[in-house]
């Protein structure tokens, strides 16, 4: 026999009452809903496919020479009010600024922030206390309690119950495979959204390369080129950049071998006067879903009989902003429908 010990008849209550969210994705806008979740005391879990949190905003680490050398091989770094809006989700005594940050003036009159220790360390501030899942790749979901709630059901089989709001901030295709079951038409918008990719080259040179922060080549292939070392990482005398080749072009070779891609983003980079003959070391990553051909257009999909709602930054661009404002409204529409 099962016995559950309960205090009081407002427990029952209480337990019966507390909304319960899923939320797919913890990159920036999953994070940022279920801070908002917190706020306004509804329970959020996260699941994630990978080992960690913050998803495009990534950072890879390479031990090399006895150093730990760190690239952002995703989004390189954050404007001013990005990070301050970021930094707005936090309670800022309970959860301190856990990293220092430096502002650059690169490109104009524009400013840059950079993360001595990884874009992904802002990924990991906004996780703090949060009730995250890793390395759970979510298959589909399917309805339990008579199509009131949800059941998520992740790649090892694990099925984790009963959720009133399905919230996915994978990217749109991502989304319509693990919704494919609920027979919800957001799915048939999902698939219309095309995803464009982005292939990224990590290169370690010695000695380093003289570059600003961020350059952009003039070239057909490289989009631009961002000096890590100019992040105020310990890089002795070895030199680190990544380069990010035009989303057109990658989109059109997200097909091709990595070595090839690779020779192709060292030949435009030699053709346009970057020298690297003294390139030690050479990685490249692709970007399936980097981002999309054209948004949605509005800030989320939403079927509000199921409980299911789409988000990330594909609803309305391809960058942070977007993210963060998808993040926004999702957890607004979320919120009052639940209290
Ligand atoms: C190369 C590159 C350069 C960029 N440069 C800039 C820039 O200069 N400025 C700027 O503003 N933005 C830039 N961006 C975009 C920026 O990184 C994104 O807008 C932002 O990180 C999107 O956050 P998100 O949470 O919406 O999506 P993501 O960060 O993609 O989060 C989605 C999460 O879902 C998880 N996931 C996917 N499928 C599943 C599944 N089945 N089960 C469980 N989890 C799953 C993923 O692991 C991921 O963590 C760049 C992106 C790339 C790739």
């Amino acid at each position: 026999m099962f016995f559950v010990q309960l205090d009081t008849a407002t427990t029952l209550m209480n337990l019966a009452q507390t909304p319960r969210v899923a939320i797919i994705g913890a990159g920036l806008t999953g994070l940022s809903i279920a801070r908002r979740f917190v706020e306004a005391g509804i329970e959020s879990q996260l699941f994630d496919k990978s080992r960690g949190v913050s998803g495009r905003m990534a950072t890879r680490r390479l031990e090399m020479n006895g150093l730990t050398l760190r690239f952002d091989h995703g989004s390189p770094f954050l404007t001013p009010p990005q990070m301050q809006a970021i930094a707005e989700q936090m309670n800022s005594l309970a959860h301190p600024m856990p990293f220092d940050v430096a502002t650059h003036s690169a490109l104009g009159d524009e400013s840059l922030i950079c993360i001595a220790d990884g874009m992904n360390q802002v990924g990991k501030w906004l996780a703090s206390g949060l009730k995250i899942h890793l390395s759970q790749q979510v298959t589909e979901i399917v309805p339990s309690d008579g199509n009131r709630r949800w059941q998520i059901v992740t790649a090892d089989d694990v099925v984790i119950d009963d959720f009133d709001w399905v919230v996915t901030t994978t990217p749109p295709r991502q989304a319509a495979d693990i919704l494919r079951l609920s027979n919800s038409a957001v799915v048939r918008t999902l698939n219309t959204i095309e995803p464009q990719g982005c292939w990224s080259l990590m290169i370690v040179t010695e000695p380093a390369l003289p570059l600003s922060l961020v350059s952009d080549p003039g070239s057909e292939i490289i989009e631009r080129v961002i000096n890590e070392n100019a992040k105020g990482r310990s890089s002795e005398h070895l030199g680190l950049c990544t380069v990010h080749a035009k989303r057109p072009w990658s989109q059109r070779h997200m097909g091709s071998s990595k070595a090839d891609v690779q020779n192709a983003m060292i030949a435009a980079l030699q053709a346009v006067g970057f020298d690297s003959q003294n390139t030690l070391h050479a990685q490249l990553h692709r970007w399936l879903y980097a981002g999309v051909v054209q948004p949605l257009g509005q800030p989320y999909l939403a079927d509000m009989q199921r409980g299911l709602i789409c988000a990330g930054d594909w609803c309305l661009g391809n960058d942070i902003d977007s993210a963060l404002a998808s993040a926004d409204a999702t957890a607004a529409k979320v919120i009052q429908s639940l209290l």
